[in-house]
This record gives structure tokens, C-alpha cells and sequence, in this order.
């Protein structure tokens, strides 16, 4: 009791990841699961084309729709590199 306000983390001072501490600060894209490091909008670059698709939203949680635009998505894919299909 009492213990209101935390205390100031001071800059510079290391803080080891906490398991299970309130949300941690990682450099890890948002979406779950996935083990790469963001690079635009806390997305990874595949995971950031899958945002502009609207396949995620910006949070990292999959659209309502997502296997069907997933769908899309992957047609869209495949209609860009249409080159050597066996
Ligand atoms: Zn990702």
C-alpha cells in the first residue's frame, strides 16, 4: 500500500524483459507470432504488405475477412510473378 506512482526508469538503465509485466517493448513485428523485427508501422515487410492489403489491421490482429482476402492477396501474389509456373 502506498506504493503509488512508479518509479522513474532512469535512461540508460538496462531493463531485462519481465515475463508476464504489462505489455513488452519489443522490436518483434505485432502480428502473433511472428518472430521477425518490425520495419514499418510495428509490421515486418511482409507482414507490412499484408497491412496494406488490409489483410491486418494496425494493431496486428487479422481483418474480419482475412482468409478471403488472403485469398486475394496470394492471387494478387501470383499474378505479379506469373513467369515460370510448371
Ligand atoms: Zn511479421
Amino acid at each position: 500500500m502506498g506504493e503509488q506512482g512508479k518509479k522513474p526508469s532512469s535512461p540508460g538503465k538496462p531493463e531485462s524483459v519481465a515475463a508476464g509485466a504489462g505489455a513488452p517493448v519489443s522490436t518483434n513485428c505485432c502480428v502473433k507470432g511472428c518472430k521477425k523485427s518490425f520495419e514499418r508501422f510495428g509490421f515486418c515487410a511482409a507482414h507490412f504488405e499484408h497491412f496494406k492489403f488490409g489483410l491486418v489491421k494496425k494493431d496486428g490482429q487479422p481483418a474480419a475477412d482475412y482468409e478471403k482476402k488472403l485469398e486475394q492477396y496470394e492471387a494478387h501474389q501470383s499474378r505479379k510473378d506469373v513467369r515460370k509456373v510448371a
